[in-house]
């Protein structure tokens, strides 16, 4: 059951790893994108981090509302619209479930809809489709979500900057696809399942 408690703590652990790895973040997506998927996730995550600082006490609809908010503010580029739309369906359907598997399924159909990708495009969603499918089952782990997150290098890229390389986008992991596996790995981390 995600609680409020949970995504305060899945948000600063999710802020520490992006703090750790902005520099490869960037570096992934230099060759395939533009080079700044790293810094655009860390000024993301400062806003998340700024927005969450002023709330007392926010119940679990609020604090995923500001997470989404800051995300599309702050972020720029594709990804932050991407992952916005994640927590702000997440805040939408938050009342009706609390249960993981249906409120990250709420949120990966949300990115779908918004960026047109599906599944096998070599984009965050082929780490978001493999976390929801394992979840609906109870068998989301650290291993299944790196290897995900590997498996993009094999891709080619259908959609976003990378898209424009075709074919020579393979033999590359997707930057959005590796911070999702962060996304998810701190989701493990903070307790959420
Ligand atoms: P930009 O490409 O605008 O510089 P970022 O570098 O921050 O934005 O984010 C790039 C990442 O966003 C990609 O690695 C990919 O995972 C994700 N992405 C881009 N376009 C899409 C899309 N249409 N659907 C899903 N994910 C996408
Ligand atoms: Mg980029
Ligand atoms: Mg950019």
């Amino acid at each position: 059951m995600i609680t409020a408690e949970i995504v305060d703590k899945w948000m600063k652990l999710f802020y520490s790893k992006i703090s750790e790895q902005k520099a490869y973040l960037s570096e992934l997506d230099t060759p395939i994108g533009d080079g700044d998927h790293g810094n655009n996730m860390m000024r993301g995550m400062q806003g998340v981090e700024d927005s969450l600082d002023k709330l007392s006490n926010p119940d679990l609809k609020t604090i995923l509302k500001t997470v989404a908010m800051a995300l599309i503010s702050k972020v720029g580029g594709a990804a932050g619209p991407l992952y916005g739309t994640a927590f702000l369906e997440m805040a939408k359907n938050c009342e009706k479930t609390q249960a993981p598997a249906e409120l990250f399924k709420l949120a990966l159909e949300g990115i779908k809809k918004r960026g047109g990708a599906t599944t096998g495009d070599k984009t965050m969603i082929d780490v978001w489709a493999p976390a929801v499918a394992a979840l609906e089952t109870d068998s989301l782990s650290v291993e299944k979500i790196e290897a995900a997150a590997a498996g993009t290098k094999d891709l080619v890229a259908k959609k976003g900057r990378a898209s424009y390389l075709g074919e020579r986008s393979v033999g590359h992991l997707d930057p959005g696809a590796v911070s999702s596996q962060y996304l998810f790995e701190s989701f493990i981390e903070a307790g959420g399942i």
